[in-house]
């Protein structure tokens, strides 16, 4: 439920309202808006009647949350959520754009791309070191060595990094070298690994499950919420459909609907939802005039020689001219890649120029 503190409630009644919350067996999570402070409760106790939050002093609704996932709705959180993450904003009208190799495969590679990405425009490194592979037998990653390069990448572009967990066990580690961590799709209903990233209070980009519903992707980002790790992202990664000319089908739809339900940031990862370096760029325009915060972008100097996701990989130089077409859709929708000015279209300039004759 939710309880809405009036706008002149004293910390002595919202401390107090959180000791009933507390002692009703529930958690209480609190937004402090610009008008008045809103408190979350939740959790797995019996059913606790609104009416003792509605007396009590300072109080100026009790509401439900109608949504399975409560923390993670926008009745929760009326506003977009917006948060630090490695001296970025996200969530912001700033678009946050990550990039990079699908996984690490060397020092040489890793410095090259990300010198590469940062030049055209990427704000975030990516770079697997723990692989989820569908065969056992492919390149699993080259794990904490993996890491380090990733490390030592940030210290040498200044991007920060964001890097998968595949396990509760691994998140201590794979935490200590990034900013960001990334659940990918296998383990979008990892429950242990959910837990274990909310505790870890790192910034988490969960990635929706190639057969996960909506509403499933929500119910995940519940998880670390819970843990008072407000810090979540979301990401349309593509899901499975009948349709074999593409290695997923990007659900679009997905970006205003989460939008709608939702506070979070929302990513599209256009790489993994087409599975073609081709359709990349086209997926990636659209899923900047849907809405969407930004975008997670592969990128591998020899795309030919990635020792994973080679095809859906794009050069340096055509991640380059993506980063310059999503710049003029996102100027159209009124917002601005971070870090780089707003481009000004030639048609405004036409427009400037008719005024003056
Ligand atoms: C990845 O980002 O390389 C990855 C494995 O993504 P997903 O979990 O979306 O398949
Ligand atoms: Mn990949």
């Amino acid at each position: 439920m939710l309880i809405v503190m009036r706008g002149d409630a004293s910390q002595q009644e919202i401390t107090g309202v959180v000791s009933r919350i507390e002692e009703c067996g529930l958690n209480a999570h609190l937004i402090e808006g610009r008008e008045r402070v809103i408190i979350g409760a939740v959790g797995e106790a019996r059913p606790v009647g609104h009416d003792i939050f509605r007396i009590m002093p300072g109080v100026e609704q009790v509401m439900a949350i109608s949504r399975p996932y409560k923390l993670a709705s926008r009745e929760f959180c009326p506003e977009n959520s917006q948060f630090p993450v490695g001296g970025l904003t996200v969530g912001s009208n700033e678009i946050v754009i990550m990039a990079g190799p699908c996984s690490v495969e060397s020092r040489s590679q890793l410095l090259e791309v990300a010198q590469a990405v940062k030049e055209a425009g990427a704000n975030v490194l990516r770079g697997g070191a723990f692989k989820p592979r569908t065969s056992p037998y492919a390149f699993q990653g080259m794990g904490e060595a993996g890491l380090e390069l990733l490390a030592e990448a940030r210290e040498i572009t200044g991007l920060p990094v964001v890097t998968e967990v595949m396990s509760p066990e691994q998140t201590p580690l794979v935490a200590k070298y990034c900013d960001i961590l990334q659940i990918g799709a296998r383990n979008m209903q990892n429950f242990a690994l959910l837990h274990a990233a909310g505790a870890s209070q790192r910034p988490v980009l969960l990635k929706r499950g190639m057969s996960a519903t909506i509403e499933e992707l929500l119910m995940a980002a519940e998880y670390i919420l819970s843990h008072g790790n407000r810090r979540v992202m979301l990401c349309e990664r593509g899901i499975r459909t009948y349709e074999t000319a593409t290695r997923n089908t990007t659900d679009i739809n997905a970006i205003p609907v989460l939008k709608a339900h939702s506070h979070l940031p929302v990513f599209l990862d256009p790489s993994h939802s087409t599975g073609n370096w081709q359709y990349v760029a086209a997926v990636a325009r659209a899923g900047i005039a849907a809405g969407a915060d930004g975008l997670i972008i592969e990128v591998h100097a020899n795309p030919d020689q990635a020792l994973s996701d080679g095809a859906q990989s794009l050069k340096p130089e055509r991640f380059a001219e993506m980063v310059s077409q999503v710049r003029m859709i996102a100027a159209a929708m009124g917002r601005n890649l971070a870090g780089q000015a707003m481009p000004v279209f030639p048609a405004v300039q036409q427009v400037a120029l008719d005024a003056r004759m």
